[in-house]
């Protein structure tokens, strides 16, 4: 038997994601007119189960229950050629983790775009687990360069002590880039959110100067005129 989404999650799994593919490297719009009929609209977006529906299915979970499998929690909102890809060879692919980190950064850069205005998202940085070390990755999805780049990878220990951190300084980010380091295992390894906290400055072409948080929000820290 499948653990489908309702209809109520699946629209909600799509407007949390403002009807865009949640693949980081896509991002492009799921909905839009029909030019043939003013009366319709065509939609290709999918609510894909980030653990399968059903047994062996891809990235299958034994543990979930019916419940959590259709849940929300469960679900990412990708395009029809995304949704296709995730799944082939059983999902072996693009594992769990990864997915849940693209949702969660999608989410933020929607959130972000909705509060700000602006979509152009700038610098976004997060780190991945990959074969007992963690890989510093920052991606400029953006048709601009950006410039002195710094990361920060923090660990979180609890809300109340200091972080323990890294610093790569990656310089120039091109466009449609990502870019990636690998940064010390055991100066990260405990994290309660499961990953490190990813924080990251630069210089945007105008000479505007940001830092973003893991969070997605946006900081203006400083204005540096052109000349000075
Ligand atoms: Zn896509």
């Amino acid at each position: 038997m499948r653990d489908d989404f309702t209809a109520t999650t699946k629209r909600l799994l799509a407007e949390r994601a403002g009807y865009r593919c949640s693949n980081p490297d896509c991002r492009k719009t799921t909905v839009g007119p029909s030019t043939a009929d003013q009366a319709k609209s065509i939609s290709q977006g999918v609510a894909a189960h980030i653990c399968a529906a059903q047994d062996n299915g891809p990235r299958y979970n034994s543990e979930q229950t019916a419940l959590q499998r259709k849940s929300a929690s469960n679900g990412i909102w990708l395009c029809g050629a995304c949704a296709t890809l995730i799944d082939k060879n059983n999902g072996a692919d693009f594992k769990e983790s990864v997915l849940q980190i693209w949702k969660e950064l999608h989410e933020e850069a929607v959130f972000s775009e909705l509060s700000t205005g602006q979509s152009d998202i700038g610098l976004t940085g997060w780190c991945e687990e990959e074969n007992g070390s963690w890989i510093l990755r920052i991606k400029n999805p953006t048709t601009a360069p950006f410039l002195d780049c710094v990361a920060r990878a923090y660990r979180v220990e609890n809300f109340d002590e200091p972080f323990a951190d890294i610093e790569v300084v990656f310089g120039t980010i091109p466009p449609r880039q990502t870019i990636s380091d690998a940064v010390p295992y055991e100066n990260l390894e405990s994290s309660m959110f499961g990953h490190p906290v990813v924080e990251v400055e630069y210089t945007d072409v105008n000479g505007i100067d940001w830092l973003r948080e893991r969070t997605g929000r946006i900081r203006k820290i400083e204005f540096r005129r052109p000349f000075d």
